[in-house]
């Protein structure tokens, strides 16, 4: 069987791409190059994932049910994991890479793809067709292959994308530790999750804890103008933990950049990029994971529709009905990451914001089911009233921030 589709990189995005290819029957090989480390990643997804792609939630360490959200001056707003309907899916899943991608590839290669364990090091992308060149990592020799079309699935670097001839997307660095703590100090996270603001441990984005089956996994997020200080911040961050990481017991330290703009183009003659590579991660959150396996189906259905014909005319179909569906909620969540996470003002008025019942529903309603409903009027009211009320009252009176308390580094 002629290998129609490559696709370059098999973690969550490329992996579902596979899936959803073969499903539509076409011959598909997946390079990867990395089949032992995870991908750095806090694991945090939505229960759409499992619902929509159809997997067990088995892969699920723990089903979070409360948010706690800390701002700067230590203000604590608690957040149950609700929508306004409620359903059984009321949660937060946290899965290990390690586990959920290997399912994923696992999958794809039952499914009838083929997995190359191999680096691309070399694309030509001509009118009669598409040539890669990578090195494998089984003997360590450079091979070639050919196919009729190319995914580029590989991620916040994408080789696809560079040799592809495309500029680099700006890039936030994300940090984290896997720590392993005491069964007593592990129940105090067992349901909940919890996302810190602040200078000090992240200046334009936001810092994290979120459980695991066996560990708690803490990191921090910063931006392009902030990269720098990642190290520093994460030591802040466990400054800040104090005495909840107590006898805790250092797993893994893992780092990886997250892209912080969409590209504007999404598919080319032969070749279309996806997830991270495609840079469709979720501003505020810098959720990735459902994004790069929503776009790797919705790219893998277009791409089978015109196999026989792949031309970016045709392939950017997959684009439009991107931005169709879900252009609506990164225009607001875009606009939420630079009003919410401005300065730490904004960081207080966002947090008392999330004590808005209304705000809530939407935030839950928008993340678990991954889509957005307009809220009614009097809500809408409601919140505008809640937030420039916050507004005005940090305006007046500055909240002391925690570094005031803490012995935090100077970043
Ligand atoms: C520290 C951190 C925490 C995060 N936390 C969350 C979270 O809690 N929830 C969430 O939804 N998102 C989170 N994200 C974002 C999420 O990890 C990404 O958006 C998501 O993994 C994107 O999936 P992808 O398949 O597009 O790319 P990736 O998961 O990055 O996979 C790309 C794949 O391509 C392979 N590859 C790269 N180069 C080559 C090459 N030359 N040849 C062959 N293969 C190659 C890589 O080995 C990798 O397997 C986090 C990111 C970071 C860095």
């Amino acid at each position: 069987m002629a290998q129609r589709v490559l696709i370059v990189g098999a973690a969550v995005g490329g992996a579902v791409a596979a899936i959803t290819l073969r499903k539509l029957g076409v011959a598909t090989v997946m390079l990867e190059k990395e089949l032992v480390r995870a991908k750095p990643c806090g694991g945090a997804v939505p229960p759409a994932v499992f619902t929509e792609f159809d997997l067990p939630h088995s892969l699920i360490d723990r089903k979070v049910k409360q948010c706690m959200i800390v701002s700067p001056s230590g203000q604590e707003t608690r957040v149950p994991v609700a929508s306004s309907v409620p359903t059984a899916d009321d949660f937060i899943a946290m899965v290990r890479r390690e586990v959920f991608d290997d399912f994923l590839r696992q999958r794809a290669q039952t499914c009838g793809a083929d997995l190359i364990h191999g680096q691309l090091t070399g694309l030509r992308v001509e009118a009669q067709g598409v040539t890669a060149t990578y090195r494998s990592i089984t003997d360590g020799a450079e091979h070639t292959l050919t196919a009729d079309a190319v995914i580029g699935a590989d991620g916040a670097y994408s080789p696809t994308a560079r040799l592809l001839g495309l500029p680099h997307l700006p890039r936030a660095v994300a940090i984290q530790e896997r720590i392993a703590l005491p069964a007593s100090q592990m129940e105090r996270w067992a349901e909940s999750a919890n996302i810190y603001l602040g200078y000090e441990v992240s200046p334009d984005l936001y810092a994290w804890a979120f459980p695991k089956h066996d560990h708690v996994a803490i990191g921090i997020g910063a931006g392009p103008n902030h990269a720098e200080k990642a190290k520093t911040l994460l030591a802040n961050l466990k400054v800040r933990l104090g005495p909840s990481l107590e006898g805790g017991r250092l797993l893994l330290r893992e780092a990886h950049a997250l892209p912080m703009e969409p590209r504007k183009q999404l598919a080319f003659d032969r070749a279309m990029l996806i997830g991270d590579a495609a840079g469709l991660v979720a501003h505020t959150s810098g959720e990735g994971i459902y994004w790069a396996m929503k776009s790797g189906q919705l790219a893998a259905e277009e791409l089978a529709r015109h196999l026989d014909a792949p031309s970016a005319a045709n392939l950017r179909a997959y684009e439009r009905r991107w931005w169709q569906q879900y252009g609506t909620m990164y225009t607001f969540l875009r606009w939420l990451q630079r009003w919410g996470y401005g300065n730490e003002r904004q960081m207080e008025v966002f947090t008392e914001m999330c004590r808005n019942p209304d705000v809530q529903r939407l935030t839950f309603d928008s993340y678990i089911h991954k889509t957005m409903v307009p809220a009614p009027w009097g809500a809408q009211l409601r919140m505008t009233w809640d937030i420039l009320s916050a507004q005005v009252r940090n305006y007046l009176r500055r909240r002391t921030p925690l570094r005031e308390q803490h012995p935090y580094a100077t970043i």
